[in-house]
């Protein structure tokens, strides 16, 4: 029987790559998404061209219910998730000064509170199988702190903290618990720069590029794998050198 992954907001981006990197490594997927949508649909396509199986479940993660719900269909349906992949993340950039509350806590609510919400239903199931592996999507920006991103920074700063803690809780029970932190990835999230803002991020980075969406999911899959089983409670950047 294959091994089991789930990864929330996985219909496009880091997300997506992600699922079909460990859908190459032999993993059968569980992606999380919002909309059902032409995205959705085309994930799915690809992530079973790898000759595995793709559950898709719907639902909002900062929704405690929602996650309640689509982890026991993923339950039902494999009967067990060996990684999970708290990916799903938003941005509401903008100055302290001029930042809604709504904005502030729609951003923690998904990246923080939705993490929690998905690990929380997870847990039980790692717990009695005494093994799993969680990785979180953090920022190299949880870390460094980003002007324009009090709201953002705070909730990857969060999942740091939550990561930690969790893989300190744990570990008895063979669950190693990990953050990733990227740098600047071309995706949908950072297509919003412009080019000349994109040229002079490029020229900060040592490696003197921005990342590909591969270049996190290679990490992931590491992550996910019986060669990283002595690895627990790190934060991984993956930024060409930015942070160092
Ligand atoms: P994208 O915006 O391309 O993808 C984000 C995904 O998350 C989408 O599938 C989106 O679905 C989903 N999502 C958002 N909110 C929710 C929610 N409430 N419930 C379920 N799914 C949701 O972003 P990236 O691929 O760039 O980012 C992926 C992760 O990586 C995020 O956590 C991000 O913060 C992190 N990251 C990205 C970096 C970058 O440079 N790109 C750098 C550092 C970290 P929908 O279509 O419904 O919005």
């Amino acid at each position: 029987m294959n091994k089991t992954a789930l990864i929330t907001g996985a219909t496009r981006g880091i997300g997506k790559q992600i699922a079909l990197t460990l859908a190459e490594a032999g993993f059968d997927i569980a992606i999380n998404y919002r909309k059902d949508n032409e995205e959705l649909q085309n994930a799915k396509k690809e992530i079973e061209g790898k000759g595995v199986k793709c559950l898709t479940v719907q639902g909002d993660v900062s929704k405690y219910e929602d996650t309640e719900r689509f982890v026991k269909e993923i339950i039902e349906e494999y009967g067990q998730i060996d990684v999970l992949v708290n990916n799903a993340g938003i941005t509401r950039d903008g100055l302290l000064m001029r930042m809604k509350p709504e904005d502030f806590n729609d951003v923690i609510n998904t990246n923080l509170v939705g993490t929690f919400n998905v690990t929380k239903n997870v847990i039980n199931y790692m717990m009695k199988a005494k093994q799993g592996r969680i990785i979180n999507i953090s920022s190299v920006v949880g870390i460094a702190g980003n002007a324009g991103q009090t709201n953002y920074s705070a909730s990857k700063a969060g999942i740091i903290g939550f990561t930690k803690s969790l893989a300190k809780e744990v570990a008895s029970r063979n669950i190693l618990v990990n953050a990733v932190a990227p740098g600047f990835i071309e995706t949908k999230m950072t297509e919003v720069l412009k080019e000349n803002q994109k040229e002079n991020i490029a020229k900060t980075i040592p490696l003197k590029r921005m990342g590909k969406v591969e270049d996190v999911a290679n990490l992931v899959k590491f992550l996910a794998s019986d060669e990283s089983s002595y690895i627990t409670g790190q934060v991984i950047n993956v930024d060409g050198g930015m942070l160092m």
